[in-house]
């Protein structure tokens, strides 16, 4: 059984409501439990223009699948709820990612664990912090909440999610 964090981002549609429905999709696929839940976050697209506001967040999940076959299921269901790619960092309906893996170091073609840009974002780590503060980036051997300490504002907005 290995503990691992998935990051959830939207940004077409009724983008809490697509992560939500991302989360209780995850919870029904079989070998995984959700475990801990951050709150939402509405965040500025980071390394795109003129691009929709993002809604995100991460979530644990406590799992006896395997890192690739948990990758797998998390494309299907982007895909199943109707996620198209066109090109890289297109706007989403849903995208998860996987970022940690227990302490797993995962360099494959498709699979790189952690997710290599996970230290450069906002809006991973300021959600992360709320539920893994004390988690351990098993490469840059920091905590999540040196991390996001550490971690410039600059155009990165990341404020929490509140109906509006
Ligand atoms: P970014 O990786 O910068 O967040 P993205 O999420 O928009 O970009 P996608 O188009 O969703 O990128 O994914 C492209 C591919 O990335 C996936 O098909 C998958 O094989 C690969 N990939 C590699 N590492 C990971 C990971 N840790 N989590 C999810 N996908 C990954
Ligand atoms: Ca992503
Ligand atoms: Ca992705």
């Amino acid at each position: 059984m290995e503990t691992a964090y998935i990051g959830i981002g939207s940004n077409i549609g009724h983008k809490i409501d697509n992560c939500k429905m991302a989360i209780s999709l995850m919870g029904r696929l079989a070998g995984c439990s959700v475990r801990l839940q951050s709150p939402f976050y509405r965040t500025e697209p980071v390394g795109v223009e003129g691009q929709d506001t993002f809604v995100n967040g991460v979530v644990s999940l406590d799992t006896v699948l395997s890192a690739v076959t948990l990758l797998k299921h998390l494309l299907k269901i982007e895909t199943d709820m109707g996620r198209v790619r066109r090109k890289k960092w297109d706007a989403r309906i849903i995208d998860l990612d996987i970022l940690l893996f227990g302490a797993h170091i995962i360099n494959e073609p498709h699979l790189i664990v952690p997710h290599p840009l996970m230290q450069l974002r906002r809006f991973v780590l300021k959600p992360l912090s709320q539920i893994a503060p004390d988690v351990v980036h098993p490469v840059l051997r920091r905590s999540i909440r040196e991390l996001a300490g550490v971690l410039s504002e600059d155009g990165q907005a990341v404020e929490i999610y509140e109906r509006s």
